[in-house]
Parts: C-alpha cells; sequence; structure tokens
C-alpha cells in the first residue's frame, strides 16, 4: 500500500495535482471535504457524528476525522493505496495517521509538498471579483473582465466579497501557513518529504511530483 499525502497551501493548486497523481498511481484521491461528505451521506456512525460538528460549523475532532479515515483506507478501492488531501492539517494529526497507519504496518510512503510564497498565494486568492447580479466570477489576474468591474456577460458591476479581499486572505493565510509548515517538518524530519516549485506552470509542477513519486519505484 502506497500512502501518499499531499501538501499546499491554499491556491497552491493541490485539487488539479491530485488527478494526475490519481492516474499515475491509480489509487483514489481523498480529500477530507469529500470524505466527510460520504460519510453523512451513507449514514455512518461517524458520518453522523462528523455531521454534528459541521452543521454548526465547527471542526470535526481528530479522533472522529481518523476514524473517518480508517474506515475509508479499509475500503476495497484503496487496497493498493492512498492520496491524501487536506489531511493532516496539523503535527497532531500527522502524528493520529502515522498511528493509525502503523496499526497496518504502514507509514507515509511520500509527502509531496507543492510550495507556492505567501506573496504569490495572495496574488492568486484575492483577486476573485463577481458579478453582482449574476455571480459569474473573475480573477484580477488568471480572468480578468474585459472592462474593469463591469461583467462581461450582463454588464453588471463587480464586487469583492469580504472573503476575497487582501486583508482578510492575508489573516487567514498567516494562520493555515504556520500549520501547515508544521506538518512540513513533520514529514521532513520522517525523511519522506518531497518538494516541488509550485510557482511553475501546471504541466512543470506534474512532472515534478511524479518524479518525486518515481524515487518510491526504485
Ligand atoms: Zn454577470
Amino acid at each position: 500500500m502506497t500512502v501518499v499525502v499531499l501538501l499546499g497551501a491554499p491556491g497552491a493548486g493541490k485539487g488539479t495535482q491530485a488527478a494526475a497523481l490519481r492516474e499515475r498511481l491509480g489509487c483514489p484521491h481523498i480529500a477530507t471535504g469529500d470524505l466527510f461528505r460520504a460519510a453523512v451521506r451513507e449514514g455512518t456512525p461517524l458520518g453522523l457524528e462528523a455531521r454534528r460538528y459541521m452543521d454548526v460549523g465547527a471542526l470535526v475532532p481528530d479522533e472522529v476525522t481518523i476514524g473517518v479515515l480508517r474506515e475509508r483506507l479499509a475500503q476495497p478501492d484503496a487496497a493498493l493505496g492512498a492520496i491524501l488531501d487536506g489531511f493532516p492539517r496539523t503535527a497532531a494529526q500527522a502524528d493520529a495517521l502515522d498511528a493509525l497507519l502503523a496499526e497496518r504496518g504502514g507509514s507515509v510512503d511520500i509527502a509531496l509538498l507543492i510550495d507556492v510564497p505567501s506573496e504569490e498565494l495572495i496574488r492568486r486568492l484575492s483577486g476573485r471579483w463577481i458579478c453582482s447580479t449574476a455571480g459569474h466570477v473573475y480573477h484580477a489576474v488568471a480572468r480578468p473582465s474585459r472592462t474593469p468591474g463591469v461583467c462581461d456577460v450582463d454588464g453588471s458591476p463587480l464586487i469583492q466579497r469580504d472573503d476575497d479581499r487582501e486583508e482578510t486572505i492575508r489573516a487567514r493565510l498567516a494562520r493555515q501557513l504556520g500549520a501547515l509548515e508544521e506538518v512540513v517538518e513533520h514529514y521532513r524530519a520522517a525523511g519522506v518529504l518531497h518538494a516541488v516549485d509550485g510557482r511553475r506552470s501546471i504541466e512543470a509542477v506534474t512532472a515534478d511530483l511524479l518524479a518525486g513519486l518515481e524515487r518510491l519505484d526504485g
């Protein structure tokens, strides 16, 4: 069983890269959000417990998350391994994951870090503008409207939500990067960290990540 942990800040492009890795490894991409949604949908006891927290907007406790993950990893499609995305988020969760995998005689084989400097993340995350009438989405850098501040489709003014403002993103990212750094250190100490430069093109990042996986075969 090959267990890959995919690490990166919000905006680093993990979702895009996970698809390429899944194809290469032939094992499921397990994103924490989907994991909970599936457990809730199936109405498992742990899923129902997770929902009690999610319904009130609270963080799901680590022991519940680990329980849901244990059940997921026991499913047939994960027999050869899994790509974990969104977990672990803290050093405590990384310890809990190690303990879970040790139950099965395994460990994290490789932690792939898509490394993007915080200023670049802020640039990617904070440029979002939304059409005030129909919700058409633009991005100051990646997908600008033809006329600044005006929707291409219907001519409505574009607005920026509080969540998309630079100062909001800067504050949130500072908290998230602190936790990410702890997790990165955990895997660096374990000798399984493979960091790639996430500022490059999607294809170049994919190639670097796959090169990290090649090492596993050797
Ligand atoms: Zn519009």
